[in-house]
């Protein structure tokens, strides 16, 4: 891997505040909701072992106003097992080291540069809408 464990470690942190502000912003559309009920599952939720199951009962609930926030919660938490078993950095395609810059610009990547744009050449209809 060539990031270095200053790199990794500020990385780890841009995820952990990207993790809890998601967890906030689910917070607030529940609360704005008819979904009140749902509050208590993240009141519930330990705050490190537990946030594996956040994201998976988030789903579970299957509510449209969290669904994008679900989405990147999964991603983030898929990026910090890749760094619990030391393949964060590592392009999941080709297995090649990611550029530091890219994951600076995008914690949550798990392809190089060239695998993505490959990735997205093939399957076009992924990633953001094109309006
Ligand atoms: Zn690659």
């Amino acid at each position: 891997m060539s990031l270095s464990q200053t790199q990794l470690a500020d990385l780890v942190r841009q995820l952990e505040e990207r993790h809890t502000a998601l967890l906030e912003e689910v917070r607030a559309a529940l609360e704005s909701s008819e979904n009140l009920q749902y509050i208590e599952l993240l009141d519930r939720a330990p705050a490190d072992v537990g946030d594996e199951s956040v994201a998976d009962a988030l789903a579970d609930l299957n509510l449209a106003i969290v669904d994008r926030h679900v989405r990147e919660l999964r991603d983030i938490e898929a990026a910090r097992a890749r760094v619990a078993d030391r393949t964060y950095g590592v392009c999941v395609d080709c297995g090649d080291d990611i550029m530091p810059e890219r994951l600076h610009a995008w914690p949550t990547a798990k392809r190089c540069h060239a695998c993505q744009q490959q990735r997205e050449r093939t399957f076009s209809h992924e990633g953001t809408p094109r309006l």
